[in-house]
């Protein structure tokens, strides 16, 4: 694969709903990924990307924004409570709020910086115990309670069960983002995201289906 043969499967999908391809966003994610390939993509002319790991990021995009000018960076890993300073200097978007101490300390950050950026909340949809994530029933009472902190949530995300059919887990997503006014829905990867797509995706995440297969070191 590649980024011109995701984009052209990205424009399929968004056809067969009727939408704008404009409505999604691909998101480019180059954890792990060697830089030359991340530089060919830029080349490109691609310019949003994720990244998992906030030391990883700040070691690749300093640089590489002085070089390709805007590019912009979402952070879609587990971000611990003593990373959230440098996150916020870093990424224009954060995929992975998923809980509320988090959510005090981005709220303290944005108060100082008046500024911050763009919030998902991840929710666990599967009801996973090992993952990460605000449990659907919970999300409604979450979301409220991170806009009384003045957070910009713009939407949700999710990383549904590797076994499952993710479909079920999109419909999920998108319902509890509709009866809460969230216009994101940040879900589907190299995988599934023709699904994510039919599903209402607002920003897709891929990384292998571009990138090639990850190899960690
Ligand atoms: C790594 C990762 C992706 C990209 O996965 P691919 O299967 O390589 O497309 C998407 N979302 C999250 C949260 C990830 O950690």
């Amino acid at each position: 694969m590649s980024l011109a043969a995701i984009q052209s499967r990205l424009t399929t999908a968004c056809a067969a709903q009727n939408r704008a391809p404009g409505s999604v966003q691909l998101i480019a994610v180059s954890k792990v990924q060697p830089l030359d390939r991340v530089v060919d993509v830029l080349e490109q002319g691609h310019r949003l990307f994720g990244e998992n790991y906030v030391q990883e990021a700040q070691a690749k995009w300093p640089d590489l924004r002085a070089r390709f000018g805007a590019v912009q960076v979402h952070m879609i890993g587990p971000l611990q409570t003593n990373k959230a300073k440098l996150a916020v200097e870093l990424f224009d978007a954060i995929h992975t709020l998923d809980r509320m101490s988090l959510a005090e300390k981005l709220a303290k950050l944005a108060q100082t910086r008046a500024a911050s950026p763009q919030l998902f909340v991840q929710v666990n949809t599967g009801a996973e115990p090992q993952k990460a994530g605000i449990l659907p029933d919970d999300t409604d009472a979450f979301v409220a309670q991170c806009r009384a902190m003045d957070l910009p949530v713009q939407g949700l995300m999710c990383i549904p069960p590797e076994a499952e059919d993710a479909a079920p887990h999109f419909k999920l997503l998108a319902q509890i983002a509709a009866r809460n006014d969230l216009s994101g829905l940040s879900m589907g990867m190299s995988s599934d995201f023709e699904t994510a797509i039919a599903h209402g995706a607002t920003h897709i995440r891929v990384g292998s289906a571009i990138f090639g297969a990850r190899t960690y070191g």
